[in-house]
């Protein structure tokens, strides 16, 4: 349904794209990467700089409408889209400055992650960031954000040292830790509930531009024993051997072995966080889990890896994921993810498992919003399929799969990863203590709730 706009308009100075339902480049403006969202915004602003985003914000509240804001588009819960409110594409908003000497970045607000770390790899640095090129700097950094590099050098919050922000009342304020320290605490992982983030400044490392990386990929039919070995290899190996370790069909790809070509299997992604000679010895356990069937592992662009998944995602599909922290991987939890691994639906749908630890786990929880810093692993089924008479099957293998993990759960979610919008499900993103100091944010920066378009905490003064 579309509101009837009011008689309120953008300030005639405004200098950006806007967009109403009907005018040309509408419907390519509001679509998102999960096809399942098809949401008709009443006005969609493709703002020029900070100030027209100030006019949209401020538009929005004269007229009673509420704020949605895109960067990627990757949100699988729908939260880059809007029926009837004010959607910022903030796509237009492009640019990533380094300084190579303090080693930091300064990015605009419609940054892809693909287009950041080509920036950045120029000088050999980079950043914690999406393990695809397309996913927005946007709502991945204000989620939280686990990259490849992130038992490393932490979450992408993590390295997050300052950002600018329109807020409700259409000021442009800065958040670190030193100016509005609450805001740049809530952002840091409480996601886009307080403010349009028109820029953000990051911390930068030394990686690559070559690093040792690639795929390996084992037969399910060996699936505990690869699991388990991986396990046993990966918790006691340095933590700049970095894993993701996924369960999916085998792609009809050359580099599959014929026989296993729509089969289970068990891909194993690995990057060395280092010089890609001195990482050669560390990887050559994870060849022998187990009958290894593909080995893609070589020294390659930090950048040809990070794309290396974009191929597996395509955007319009219908989509369903989950993201829950495991307390460790005993070996019922290996069986269990194994036997879900073994009845993935469909071609793109995979089954994962994400270890962490290392630089995230070693920051304090009550540093920034984003939690659950102590989980070991993190289980993440991903359902990708075309035909809507398909969406019950996938929605009940991804459920599924989180209820067989049911008994090894902390109860701790990844937000970023998660499809609904729930108070309960947003709760469970953090620690009760933690949630109460995000409403008390919320109540100081947004107390109308004009930013409720997104994986929302409540301001107290609000009905539900
Ligand atoms: C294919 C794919 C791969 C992914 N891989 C990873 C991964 O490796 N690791 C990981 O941690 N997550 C991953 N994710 C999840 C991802 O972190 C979230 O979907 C994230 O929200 C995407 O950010 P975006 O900017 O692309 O999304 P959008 O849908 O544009 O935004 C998501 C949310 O953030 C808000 N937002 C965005 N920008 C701003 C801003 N400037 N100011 C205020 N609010 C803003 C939006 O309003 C929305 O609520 C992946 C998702 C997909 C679809």
């Amino acid at each position: 349904m579309v509101a009837e706009v009011s008689t309120v308009e953008l300030d005639a100075g405004f200098r950006g794209r806007s967009i109403r339902p009907g005018e040309a480049g509408y419907d390519e403006a509001r679509a998102v990467f999960n096809g399942m969202v098809d949401k008709r915004p009443s006005l969609i602003v493709q703002p020029s700089g900070s100030t027209d985003v100030v006019d949209a914000v401020n538009y929005a509240r004269r007229a009673g409408l509420p704020v949605a804001v895109r960067c990627g588009g990757h949100s699988v819960a729908g939260k880059s889209a809007t029926d009837g409110g004010v959607l910022i594409d903030l796509r237009s908003l492009k640019g990533v400055h380094v300084d190579p000497v303090s080693r930091t970045a300064q990015c605009n607000a419609g940054v892809l992650w693909g287009e950041f770390d080509r920036e950045t790899q120029v000088f050999g640095l980079a950043t914690p960031g999406g393990r695809m090129t397309t996913t927005g700097v946007g709502g991945f950094t204000l989620g939280g954000g686990y990259g490849w590099l992130s038992p490393v050098h932490g979450l992408t919050c993590d390295n997050l040292i300052s950002a600018d922000v329109v807020t409700a009342d259409g000021r442009v304020v800065t958040a670190s830790e030193d100016v509005n320290p609450d805001l740049f605490w809530g952002i840091r992982g409480g996601g886009g509930n307080f403010g349009v983030v028109t820029s953000y400044r990051f911390q930068l490392h030394p990686v690559g531009p070559l690093v040792r990386a690639g795929l390996l990929i084992y037969s399910a039919d060996e699936g505990e024993q690869v699991v388990r070995a991986w396990r046993d290899y990966v918790e006691q190996a340095p933590e700049e051997l970095v894993t993701g370790l996924g369960m999916l069909l085998g792609p009809p790809e050359p580099f599959v072995p014929e026989h296993l070509h729509g089969k289970p299997v068990i891909g194993i992604f690995v990057l060395y966080v280092g010089d890609p000679d001195d990482g050669e010895d560390l990887v050559r356990p994870l060849t022998e889990l187990g009958d290894l069937q593909a080995n893609l592992v070589e020294p390659m662009p930090y950048a040809a890896f990070q794309a290396m998944i974009d191929p597996f995602a395509p955007a319009g599909m219908l989509n369903y994921w989950r993201g829950t922290h495991l307390t460790g991987l005993e070996d019922g939890t290996v069986d269990a993810f194994v036997r879900s691994g073994r009845q993935v639906p469909s071609p793109l749908t995979q089954l994962i498992l994400f270890r962490h630890g290392g630089a995230v786990s070693r920051v304090p929880d009550e540093a920034m919003a984003a939690s659950h810093r102590e989980a070991a692993y993190m289980s993440h089924p991903l359902a990708l399929w075309q035909d809507p008479d398909d969406t019950a099957r996938h929605l009940q293998w991804v459920n599924e799969c989180t209820e067989a993990m049911e008994p090894y759960l902390t109860g701790g979610i990844y937000l970023n990863f998660e499809p609904g919008d729930d108070e309960t499900k947003v709760r469970a993103g953090y620690s009760a203590d933690k949630f109460a100091r995000l409403v008390e944010i919320k109540d100081a920066w947004d107390p109308e709730n004009l930013f409720r378009e997104n994986l929302n905490i409540r301001p107290s003064g609000t009905a539900a």
